[in-house]
């Protein structure tokens, strides 16, 4: 670990660390003879100075870096995002060290190990450090991807770009961006590009523009005088047929929305009419129920509103209670409550002069003490004190769950109330934990529709196929495939039945302030915010701590029956290895980070760059199929880290889930934008579109299909991962030899793959330093080598398989990890 810390610090701090070096050996009026002559002449003049160090700090976000920046200190190298803030270098005295606490900056590396001097890796580190530094801040202006696609017979331009001047807002820096109109024909068609920014951070500028020729090559030219060009690259693969077009194939099987019961059910009988590769497993935990407890608002308006609640659920007697308020003649009465049978009969006091004298907060204590247990909460209304005098009622109040109300269009039948056991359908040949697994989770939100239908569709291809179709059969003989056909049963009856908006499952975990039934359509846990890491608990963006918002995150982690079984499953199931939560309706495709502290937009960690490239590569294979059934394009803008392409998302699912267990677990919103040619536009999805509406647009059985496809394409790529055994090779490029001057070296692997590499002559470990990104989306950083070096490393695949069969844990005496030396030599 000490190292690596060392390692990366040399890397990238040393242009600040000469800067402060050359300002604490010329304080003014010193001698640096003398004092050197002081300290003894077996030590570098490094200590004799007053003593500089290379401390470690972390900042809470962008406020307190721009604040330490303008006191003076430059941490312009070595910046990088952590999940609890932004950790950088700085090049410090003792002083400065106590400045900087003062100003709130943890120092972490302020220790022994962080001291240069020439017992740690000293100055010959630090030549040769200087020797490899990242290029990538020497450019202004990078072309981050430039993708070319059709859909049905127009072409699109989608171009990404960065500049690093691109924080700054006085003035802001703009971008253009010119095409040529194919190979060796000229730039022009010059259109300001958009400038993305989230959370406060400049991302980079975009757009996608409509063309009607392929360019070759693109140019991007800043405001602040940068220009790069890039390639155009094509963006999914064009006629590339899905497996739905091999002859005899059978698909379209699901043909309209399922409530949770029928696609249960549909589940239990796949599992008994194909019982050699499906079964069923019941998730342990039963969900808070399809169930309310019955209420009324009684007695008022404002503070003279009594809200009281059954103690037993609706359907379990709750919904027999009736609550009556009398006014009784005479004067003088105390406040006293009757109960025959489920009748609740509140008497209300009188006054001397004979007028009702009980108020709300009376009545609410009164009920919830002497109801005789048939209601066990009550209380005024929302913030009210209940001050209010509380009227008699013309007729007694019957409680209701409310959920007998059917709202229109509901799917017939009755709803069962209460909790509900979770199957999980699985599908595979040899389900004993030997083959990759992959969980498919749908519906975590209520009103998300299509993602149930798409997944079951994907079940149904399985097990019909699987006779006779030959890439059928190697997925199940391949895979171990766990499908979740609706995580959040109850609040999907809830948005069948009652209210088709609804999102979150239907737990209340509300104070009296929120607990009236005018909030029954507002309560309930956003099982995609309710897991642990990168959680709102944890100070992350985007989700809520408000028990009647849509993105409430639950009083605690892991709080939900819904979101536990999903760590229960993957904890027993240790196979597992790849996911998708499967939501609608957006058009995207994504993965880590999906989320951020927004005070300085600080991600969850990025994933490594095999990792990046092997979600990138899978997004490709995956949404070319989505493509294959009626060209629908998920674009690129929309494809990536989800908290980079969508907004963050505290507590999701996928993080924990890649952070926790190293599942590489894809989110994706089906649906969404399809582009329309006849008003040449993109028309948007919905969450629950007609059925059979227009099947070149939207279209739940169209949506059903195309995203099925995809779900397939993914069980392929971890049947495929499962078989790999093929070693990563990789290169440095360009190789070793001799370089007069200068050279920019970067890596380059076979298949994604991430690289541990040295510079200092040390073995690589699975310690040392990992290529990077240059930037998020961007391909590997490009070093800049000025004196001789030797580069040492290895490569690791996305199975596993690493480079040569090196083994980087132990000391072997083979040590055949890669070796190249780039020898610099003097103009
Ligand atoms: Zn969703």
């Amino acid at each position: 670990m000490r190292r690596t810390q060392q390692l990366r610090i040399a890397l990238l701090a040393l242009p600040a660390l000469v800067g402060s070096v050359l300002m604490a050996t010329t304080p003014a009026g010193a001698d640096p003879a003398e004092s050197t002559t002081k300290a003894g002449s077996e030590r570098s003049h490094l200590e004799d100075q007053e003593p500089v160090r290379l401390a470690r700090i972390q900042l809470t976000g962008a406020d307190m870096l721009d604040k330490v920046v303008a006191a003076g200190f430059d941490l312009e190298h070595g910046l990088r995002r952590v999940p609890t803030g932004i950790e950088g270098e700085a090049v410090v005295t003792a002083e400065q060290v106590a400045e900087l606490k003062t100003m709130g900056v943890e120092i972490l590396g302020d220790d022994e190990s962080f001291a240069w001097s020439d017992e740690a890796d000293g100055g010959l580190q630090a030549s040769r450090a200087q020797a490899v530094q990242p290029l990538s801040h020497e450019q202004t202006v990078r072309v981050v991807r430039a993708d070319w696609f059709t859909t049905k017979g127009q072409g699109f331009l989608y171009v990404e770009a960065r500049t690093t001047d691109g924080q700054q807002t006085n003035p802001i820096v703009g971008m253009q961006l010119e095409n040529d109109s194919g190979p060796s024909t000229s730039f022009g068609f010059a259109r300001t590009m958009s400038r993305f920014v989230d959370s406060g951070q400049y991302m980079f500028h975009r757009n996608l523009f409509k063309l009607d020729a392929r360019p070759s090559q693109i140019r991007v030219t800043s405001s602040t005088g940068g220009v790069a060009t890039g390639f155009v690259s094509n963006w999914l693969e064009d006629g590339t047929p899905p497996l739905t077009a091999t002859p005899g194939y059978r698909s379209d099987f699901v043909d309209g929305y399922r409530t949770p019961q029928q696609l249960y059910s549909r589940a239990e009988e796949i599992a008994r009419q194909y019982p050699k590769i499906a079964e069923i497993i019941y998730l342990p935990n039963q969900t808070n129920g399809y169930q309310r407890k019955a209420q009324a608002t009684i007695g008022g308006t404002g503070q003279a509103a009594v809200v009281a609640s059954s103690a037993a659920w609706g359907h379990e007697g709750g919904n027999d209670i009736t609550v009556d308020f009398v006014n009784r003649s005479g004067a003088n009465l105390p406040l006293s409550v009757e109960v025959n049978g489920k009748a609740v009969r509140v008497l209300l006091a009188k006054d001397a002069s004979g007028a009702l004298a009980s108020t709300a907060a009376q009545v609410a204590n009164a009920l919830k003490s002497q109801s005789g247990g048939l209601i066990d909460r009550a209380h005024p209304y929302r913030t009210n004190a209940g001050t209010g005098i509380v009227q008699a009622t013309p007729v007694p109040v019957a409680l209701t769950d409310f959920l007998d109300e059917k709202r229109a269009g509901a799917p017939a039948g009755d709803v069962p109330r209460g909790p509900a056991t979770i199957p999980v359908l699985r599908i595979g040949k040899h389900r004993d934990g030997k083959k990759p697994g992959v969980l498919i989770q749908a519906q975590d939100h209520a009103r998300e529709w299509v993602p149930a239908t798409t997944s079951l569709e994907a079940a149904e291809r399985l097990v019909h196929n699987y006779g006779s179709d030959k890439e059928t059969k190697n997925i199940v003989d391949n895979t171990d495939v766990f499908l979740i056909l609706s995580n959040n049963p109850d609040g999907a009856n809830y948005s069948f039945y009652n209210f088709a908006s609804q999102r979150r499952n239907m737990t209340n975990h509300c104070p009296d302030t929120d607990a009236d039934p005018a909030r029954r359509n507002s309560w309930g846990v956003d099982l995609n915010r309710n897991y642990r890491v990168g959680s709102g608990h944890d100070g992350y963006s985007g989700a809520s701590t408000s028990c009647v918002s849509d993105t409430y995150q639950g009083p605690e982690k892991l709080s939900e029956p819904e979101s536990k079984n999903i760590i229960w499953l993957v904890e027993k199931y240790r196979n597992i290895k790849f996911m998708m939560s499967v939501h609608s309706n957006g058009g995207q495709l994504f993965w880590q980070p999906g989320a951020y502290i927004a005070d300085g937009r600080i991600t969850t960690p990025r994933p490594p760059l095999g990792d990046e490239a092997f979600y990138w590569q899978s997004a490709g294979r995956i949404l070319s199929q989505v493509k294959a059934h009626r060209e629908t394009v998920v674009t690129p803008e929309n494809v990536g880290g989800s908290s980079d392409v969508l907004y963050s998302s505290a507590g999701n699912v996928r993080e924990d889930l890649y952070f926790n267990y190293g599942i590489y677990a894809f989110g994706w919103e089906v649906g969404g934008s399809v582009y329309n040619p006849a008003t040449g536009n993109w028309q948007g999805g919905s969450f629950q579109p007609a059925w059979a509406g227009d099947p070149n647009l939207v279209s739940g059985h169209a949506e059903t299909m195309e995203y099925a496809n995809g779900i397939v394409e993914m069980f392929r790529i971890a049947a495929e991962w499962g078989k790999d055994n093929k070693k990563p090779t990789s290169s440095l490029v360009p190789g070793a030899g001799k370089y007069v001057g200068s050279v920019d070296v970067r890596f380059e692997t076979s298949e994604p793959a991430t690289v541990y590499y040295t510079t200092d002559g040390s073995r690589p470990t699975l310690e040392s330093p990992r290529y990077q990104a240059t930037e998020f989306r961007e391909p590997g950083q490009v070093f800049h080598v000025t004196e001789t070096t030797t580069f040492r490393w290895f490569s690791v695949d996305v199975a596993g398989n690493i480079e040569q069969n090196y083994d980087p844990t132990k000391n072997d005496t083979r040590n055949n990890y890669r070796e190249a030396t780039i020898t610099v030599v003097e103009q």
